[in-house]
């Protein structure tokens, strides 16, 4: 069998915009005209395919994003929304109701473990957040109350890898739909290929890369697709999510070149994950043999985009962390801010901000210590030269001296 490229699945994409140009032309209305009063009733009733309603349904722009997304995760269909938080939201709503519960993974981020231990709970959704490769434990906190699994493919921000096919089996011998989010890794890992039913993206990341927009997208079966659009009772339809159009041809465009940005952020991850482990300091990089989750990620792994562009290093203390990224910083070695997936560097201390709705008690069971700096690598031409300059910081500040008396 051809091995599966997600690259190729986006190249072998064709659009014609309405003149012919090679890009489609973007929708600019919020709503749509019909010939006959009929076709608008049978549209209302989902049974007039091609046509448009109204815009928080959907856009032409919004459904060319979505098919090549769709392409890339090799499911049958998505759909865009306007954040990460707008399609994780929207996916757990429209599976569960009152009294149901989730088993999640201890290590999300901050925003989708907030919005499951606090929001959901008030509406009688429980969750229970648990190590989730830990097969037995996950086996034990099912109930015949369980909907649904949720884990993140590549973990924020221990970057512990989800042993997506043993995850996946036990979901659906119990009847339950398996959500990844796919954020860190795109191209790098395909999740549904490995049994995910539902795959969710930030597409605020790597997948539109300049920082300048925040959005989200769902992949996953026509029928679950449907079912969120469904104007009786579809969360993407009646929660309002919705992308706008401008917006979706923006992230269509840079999605072109996803490809070549994941492959020149994973080299230089890996280049500087492998320098800084040699020097002595504490590096999380799943393409490190030494890190927990390298032998699964290596199983699961698209071949041909390394293993992504996060890597996390721990300075010690949050003090040191601080003093090091302001100084990395000041060298212009990246910017001090959360978020990911941009041509220059971007670091922040997890646990003082991406991370912080979670407990410190909870980030200290799950691994995640004070001084822990994630690193979302640029794309940066020479990354030796960033290596050197890496490393001239973390003499000054003390950091590499401190881990060393430590190892
Ligand atoms: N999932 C992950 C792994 C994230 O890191 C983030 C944001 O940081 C989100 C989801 C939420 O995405 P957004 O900020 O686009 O709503």
């Amino acid at each position: 069998m051809e091995k599966f490229n997600p690259a190729d699945k986006i190249q072998d994409m064709q659009y014609f915009g309405e003149f012919g140009g090679v890009n489609p032309s973007i929708s600019d209305s919020s709503t749509y005209t019909f010939l006959s009063a009929k076709t608008m009733f049978d549209t209302f009733e989902g049974n007039a395919d091609g046509c448009y309603l109204y815009s928080r349904h959907a856009t032409p722009s919004n459904l060319y994003l979505g098919q090549a997304l769709a392409a890339m995760e090799n499911t049958e269909a998505a759909n865009v929304t306007a954040s990460g938080m707008g399609a994780i939201t929207s996916v757990l709503l429209q599976l569960c109701k009152s009294g149901d519960e989730i088993v999640s993974s201890r290590t999300v981020y901050g925003g989708t473990y907030a919005f499951m231990k606090n929001f959901l709970s008030k509406l009688g959704i429980a969750t229970k957040f648990i190590d989730i490769n830990n097969l037995r434990e996950l086996e034990n906190s099912i109930t015949p109350k369980t909907r649904l699994i949720y884990c993140e493919s590549v973990s924020n921000p221990l970057l512990e890898v989800a042993n997506l096919p043993a995850i996946s089996k036990v979901a659906h011998r119990h009847h339950l739909k398996l959500v990844v989010d796919n954020t860190f890794s795109p191209m790098v890992v395909t999740p549904a290929n490995h049994g995910a039913d539902v795959v969710v993206h930030s597409l605020t990341k790597f997948i539109n890369g300049s920082s300048d927009t925040v959005g989200g997208v769902i992949c996953s079966s026509q029928e679950f697709i449907n079912e969120l659009r469904s104007v009786n009772d579809g969360a993407c339809m009646l929660l309002g999510p919705t992308m706008d159009s401008f917006r979706a041809s923006g992230i269509l465009k840079n999605l072109r070149t996803l490809h070549v940005r994941i492959k020149q952020h994973s080299v230089n991850a890996l280049y500087l994950a492998e320098k800084f482990e040699k020097d002595g300091l504490r590096v999380l990089y799943p393409g490190l043999k030494s890190h927990r989750s390298h032998e699964i990620i290596s199983g699961i792994r698209n071949t041909g985009y390394g293993f992504g562009g996060m890597m996390t290093l721990d300075a010690g203390t949050l003090d040191k962390a601080n003093e090091l990224m302001e100084m990395m910083q000041k060298e212009n070695l990246g910017y001090l801010a959360v978020s990911l997936g941009f041509y220059k560097t971007l670091f922040s201390a997890p646990g003082s901000s991406t991370s912080s709705e979670i407990p410190i008690e909870e980030q200290k069971e799950m691994g995640l210590s004070d001084g822990m700096i994630r690193f979302s690598i640029g794309l940066d031409e020479d990354i030796d030269r960033t290596y050197r300059k890496m490393k001239m910081c973390m003499e000054k500040t003390g950091v590499l001296n401190a881990a060393l008396r430590v190892a």
